[in-house]
């Protein structure tokens, strides 16, 4: 450890698993992996190992049979043709096929075995790509606007600052070691395409006037996330400059390391040390460490959009064009994969971009081009004109696969997605998010309808059930959705949701949207 570990200075502060973390840093059980398990087998792993195998970016999925899931980091969502390529013949090869489109912009696997991690690795690390510490109480994935580069509404171009960053965290033994997860968020896109309040560390668009120049950079937010107590993360008076960018970000980091709660797991996040010392302290703190900072400038967020962009738009660049397309609750597969990256190199620039909405989009696609790849085969599925419910619904993994899950999700939403486009016409889009259990994978608090699986009891006993909660939005005025009473059977959803939609349309007025109503 280059770095004095403060927190070792009193170990009864500490919860179980930061001896686990001390004994061996995450990262090393990468090696373990390589050298060992795949050799020994999954019967081989220690209780240990197998929760450091979260900085592999590998979990155990249900049942505990021997197959793991894994996540891929895509930084921003932006990946190419050919690491798309690389990303299904994995899936091919090792996962059933299967592959998920998270709500972190990632790729996430099924079906792993751990005989097979050494080679998957190899395989991503060719095309440069991570599944390391895309999971694990660590820096993860870094997530931001997937249009970076082509988007008429961003202030700059963020691909280079997510890079640096990202390359200066990814495997650093300095960073390893965080009370807990932790998430970034880096955009320049006025509608906050990169959800900056529910992540721990989010720069956003701003300007503001140095030494008698306009200077484009970020305001910065600190503390947010979701889980059983979400909070929103709140704004630090600073403007960072591009080139600062990575220095506040080590800088924000370092707190959380250095002073982020060790003693209890379930209040060890960033937002819970936010929410006690307050945005003024927290700044205080960052400038002893690195140094002044400019005060706030201007912001330039002028609304949200969820990442939604359904059908063709055009870029910054004259002449071209991007395509939405929705990925049912983000399942997709191998074959899917290789046709998108096909599509991709024939009629635009060979991109593949991965959306917090589980869905994607091609981009680079000349005006002339753009009526012969909407014909691809591939895109009747992944449609760019989806349905509207199927459009909007969000999922997280739920019990098919998760050991946390409490009832089953993907399956159920689609089902839902489907009777309520069957049954339900409106002239405004409404998001609906599903999780399997209160840890929020599928970002329930900022969905229009957030429903949260649990289990009510019948006279048959234990059945699937969900808590429905109503408004979330992020941008300004920012608010997570507030629950409704009861709880609805897992079979009624559908129909419940369709006479809560029905009720709100007959009864909004002019002007009225549904997370307002
Ligand atoms: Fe699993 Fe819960 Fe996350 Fe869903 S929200 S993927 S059930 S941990």
């Amino acid at each position: 450890m280059a770095y004095e570990a403060v927190w070792m200075k009193d170990p009864s502060k500490l919860n179980k698993f930061e001896f686990v973390k001390m004994e061996k840093d995450g990262l090393d059980v990468i090696r373990t992996i390589i050298d060992q398990y795949a050799a020994e087998g999954y019967d081989s792993i220690t209780e240990d190992d197998m929760n450091r195998f979260k900085w592999a970016g590998v979990y155990e999925q249900k049942p505990r049979d021997g197959h793991f899931m894994m996540r891929v980091r895509i930084n921003t969502g932006i990946i190419t043709s050919e690491q798309a390529r690389a990303l299904a013949s994995i899936a091919r090869d090792y996962g059933r096929d299967l592959i998920d489109v998270t709500t972190r912009q990632a790729i996430q696997y099924h079906w792993l075995r751990v005989e097979h991690l050494p080679d998957i690795f190899k395989r991503l690390e060719a095309v440069g790509l991570y599944s390391y510490e895309a999971c694990g109480d660590c820096p993860r994935t870094i997530v931001g606007n997937p249009l970076a580069g082509i988007d008429k509404d961003e202030l700059m171009d963020t691909r280079e600052i997510v890079e640096q960053i990202n390359d200066f965290f990814l495997m650093n033994r300095d960073f390893s070691n965080l009370p807990r997860k932790y998430k970034m968020s880096i955009s320049a896109n006025i509608y906050n395409n990169a959800h900056a309040e529910i992540n721990d560390l989010a720069y956003v668009p701003a300007t503001k006037v140095i030494d008698g120049q306009e200077v484009i950079g970020f305001h910065a937010y600190v503390g947010g996330g979701l889980s059983a107590k979400p909070h929103l993360a709140q704004e630090l008076d600073i403007f960072i400059r591009p080139e600062e960018a990575l220095k506040v970000a080590i800088g924000v980091t370092t707190i959380f390391r250095d002073y982020g709660y060790r003693e209890k797991r379930h209040q060890a996040r960033l937002k819970f040390l936010v929410a006690d010392w307050g945005p003024e302290k927290f700044k205080e703190k960052l400038i002893e460490i690195i140094g002044d900072m400019p005060s706030k400038g201007e912001s330039k967020i002028a609304g949200w959009n969820a990442v939604y962009y359904d059908g063709v738009y055009p870029q910054a660049q004259e002449g071209l064009n991007f395509i939405g397309l929705n990925v049912p609750v983000g399942r997709t597969n191998a074959d899917e994969f290789e046709q998108l990256a096909d599509v991709a190199d024939q009629y635009g620039d060979g991109k593949i971009r991965t959306t917090m909405s589980q869905n994607i989009m091609l981009s680079g696609i000349p005006t002339e081009k753009v009526e012969e790849a909407l014909k691809a085969p591939v895109l009747q599925r992944l449609s760019p004109n989806a349905k509207h419910f199927m459009s909007r619904t969000v999922s997280c993994t739920g019990n098919e696969f998760c050991n946390l899950a409490v009832v089953e999700t993907k399956v159920r939403a689609v089902r839902v997605a489907e009777y309520l486009d069957a049954n339900v016409e409106l002239d405004e889009k409404i998001r609906i998010h599903f999780i399997g259990c209160p840890n929020a994978c599928g970002q329930k608090h900022i969905a229009d309808i957030g429903l949260q699986g649990s289990l009510v009891k019948t006279p048959e006993g234990m059945v699937d059930a969900f808590d429905i909660a109503v408004g979330g939005i992020l941008g300004p005025g920012a608010k997570f959705n507030q629950a409704l009473k009861g709880r609805v059977k897992g079979d009624d959803v559908a129909e419940v949701l369709a006479k809560l939609i029905l009720f709100y349309k007959e009864g909004r007025e002019s002007g009225e949207s549904f997370h307002n109503y």
